[in-house]
């Protein structure tokens, strides 16, 4: 379906749960974290059923996210359902990695074939500091598991914070030299009013790449098969690429394919936009299939322009980056 401003929407992320193993300071607070009760989440037959409608509207490739997907029971069960309906062709997970190990081999035998993985720091104090908790090991194991099993690609997210893990950018293109991984530079973004952004701490990707260009050359590359708004390089001689997402300094909104589902079934047109079309309210006065198409088409028609990040996250915005599915 192609929204008001000639964008063909074909992509959802759906976040399956708000629940987190981690507490990202630039996602989370610390405490007071009152997680959705059973009633207000989606059901797995809910997300199951959505997906399908979705597909009807032309949804054609999902992201599970979160929160931590990974922390949601029998998500396995959720990536095989997704992987039976008619036009989904593309089912794909965002993890902070911790739980993949165990969960990988039922995860790609149920259906799922690409995986981005969330590493800020390589250095293991810092990844403590940053999650609050956490042991990066495991979240190292979960990038080795996933290219042991050849889930290609495989992309690491990572946040670039200025006065964190700037001193880190090249051992982290050190990483795509090394191994056929898809190392994916973030610009911070203030979302969700949370005490650790600061303007200050965001490093756009131009100065990123200024970083890599006194070791590596970099050439661009057409996109690595996904469906975001990342711009690739390969490295000279090495096995992986770099990719640069600039929400901040290179708005990518005219070339945006997506829309959100969140844990309590509101559908968001943008990350940033407050505006919600209310699936949850629907499912539960059982609507039709086509109430529901109509609800999706009333999302995708009113999907902005494009965010507006740089007028700050706003009173009116309370949720968070985990509530909204990164
Ligand atoms: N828990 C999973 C994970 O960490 O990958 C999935 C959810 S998380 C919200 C999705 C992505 O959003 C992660 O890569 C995370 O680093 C990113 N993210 C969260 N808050 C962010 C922020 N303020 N700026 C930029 N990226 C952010
Ligand atoms: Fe959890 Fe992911 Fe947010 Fe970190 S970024 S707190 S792992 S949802």
């Amino acid at each position: 379906m192609v929204d008001s401003f000639g964008r063909k929407i074909n992509y959802m992320r759906i976040s399956v749960t708000d629940r987190c193993n981690l507490r990202c300071r630039y996602c989370m607070p610390e405490e007071g974290v009152q997680n959705l009760g059973h009633g207000k989440i989606l059901s797995l037959e809910d997300l199951a059923r959505l997906a399908r409608v979705a597909a009807q509207v032309g949804i054609s490739k999902i992201r599970l996210t979160g929160g931590e997907p990974l922390v949601r029971k029998n998500i396995t069960g959720l990536v095989a359902c997704l992987a039976d309906i008619d036009g989904i062709d593309d089912i794909a997970m965002t993890t902070n990695g911790l739980l993949f190990p165990a969960l990988a081999q039922d995860l790609k035998d149920a259906g799922l074939k690409r995986i981005n993985i969330s590493m800020d720091t390589l250095k293991e104090e810092r990844f403590e500091y940053i999650t609050r908790r956490g042991d990066l090991s495991s979240v190292r194991e979960a990038v080795f598991k996933a290219l042991e099993l050849e889930m290609n690609p495989v992309k690491i997210n990572v946040v670039v914070i200025r006065g964190f893990n700037d001193d880190e950018i090249v051992d982290f293109a050190r990483l795509a030299y090394d191994h056929p991984l898809h190392i994916r530079f973030i610009e911070f973004m203030p979302v969700g009013d949370l005490l650790f952004w600061e303007p200050q701490r965001m490093m756009n990707s131009d100065e990123i790449r200024m970083v890599l260009q006194n070791d590596y050359e970099l050439t661009p590359q057409k996109a690595i098969e996904g469906n975001g708004p990342a711009r690739y390089y390969k490295i000279s001689g090495g096995a992986g690429s770099i990719g640069f997402i600039s929400p901040m300094s290179h708005q990518f909104c005219s070339e945006c394919n997506r829309i959100r589902l969140t844990a309590d079934g509101k559908l968001r047109g943008c990350l940033y936009e407050k505006q919600e079309v209310d699936l949850k309210e629907a499912l539960e006065r059982e609507a039709s299939d086509e109430e529901l198409r109509e609800l999706f088409w009333r999302a995708i028609k009113s999907k902005p322009a494009r965010h507006n990040m740089d007028s700050g996250w706003g009173q009116q915005n309370l949720r968070k980056m985990y509530q909204i599915g990164g």
